[in-house]
C-alpha cells in the first residue's frame, strides 16, 4: 500500500511514510471488509460514513508538516485511522466525532491499540476545542462550503489547517490554510470527495 499508492504518487514526508507503514489499517475497518483494508479506496465504516482512501490520509498528513512536539486537532474521527497516523508523529491529537456511536467505537479502538496520546470527544467539531487551543495542525475530514472561523482562530501561529471545501455534489478541493504573523493564506491543493460536515441542531 505505502509503496504503490503513496510513495509512487509523490508523498515524500518521511514521518508520514513511517506512520503509514506502522498503523494497522485492517483494525480500523469493519471485520467483514478487513481484506480490503490496504486497497486503493475509501471503505464504509457504517452510519453512512467512510474511512478515507489511504493516499488521501497520507497526503493530508504530509501537507500538515507534522513533527514531534506538536499538538493536532482533527474534526471527524470516523474510524480513528487518521488520528492514529497523526498520533504516531505528533505529541497529542485531539479529535471530535459528531456520530455518537462512532465516537464511542473509535475511542475504544484507539485505547485498545495503545494510542494514549489521542484524546477523543463526542460532539460537533465546528467550534473546535478551545480549551486545548492553539493547535499546530488542524485536519478536518468532512467537507463544507467554508472553513469554520473558530478553527482558524484556534490555529497556532505558523500552523497548518487542511480541509476539503466545496458545495454539496460539486467538486471539493482540499484547502491548505497557513497562519503566519497573524495573516492567513489559503492554497487550493487537490480535488477530493469527502462526506459532508454536519451540524448539531442545538
Ligand atoms: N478521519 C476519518 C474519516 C472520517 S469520515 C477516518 O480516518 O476514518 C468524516 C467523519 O466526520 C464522519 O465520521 C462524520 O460523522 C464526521 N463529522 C461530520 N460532521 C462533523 C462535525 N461537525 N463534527 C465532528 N465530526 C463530524
Amino acid at each position: 500500500m505505502v509503496d504503490n499508492q503513496i510513495i509512487a504518487r509523490g508523498v515524500a514526508n518521511s514521518a508520514t511514510i513511517r506512520a503509514m507503514r506502522k498503523v494497522p489499517r485492517h483494525l480500523f475497518v469493519p471485520q467483514s471488509l478487513s481484506e480490503l483494508a490496504y486497497e486503493d479506496r475509501p471503505l464504509s465504516i457504517g452510519y453512512g460514513q467512510t474511512i478515507s482512501q489511504p493516499f488521501i490520509v497520507a497526503y493530508m498528513t504530509a501537507e500538515a508538516y507534522p513533527s514531534e512536539g506538536m499538538k493536532a486537532l482533527e474534526i471527524g474521527t470516523g474510524s480513528g485511522y487518521q488520528a492514529a497516523v497523526l498520533a504516531e508523529i505528533v505529541d497529542t491529537v485531539y479529535t471530535i466525532e459528531i456520530v455518537h456511536d462512532l465516537a464511542v467505537e473509535s475511542g475504544a479502538r484507539l485505547k485498545k491499540l495503545g494510542y494514549d496520546n489521542v484524546v477523543t470527544k463526542d460532539g460537533d467539531g465546528y467550534n473546535g476545542w478551545k480549551e486545548h487551543a492553539p493547535f499546530d495542525i488542524i485536519i478536518v475530514t468532512a467537507a463544507a462550503d467554508h472553513i469554520p472561523q473558530p478553527l482558524i482562530d484556534q490555529l497556532a501561529e505558523g500552523g497548518r489547517l487542511l480541509m476539503p471545501v466545496g458545495n454539496r455534489n460539486e467538486v471539493q478541493y482540499l484547502i491548505l490554510l497557513e497562519k503566519r504573523r497573524g495573516m492567513v493564506k489559503q492554497t487550493q491543493l487537490y480535488p477530493v470527495r469527502f462526506v459532508p460536515l454536519t451540524r448539531d441542531k442545538n
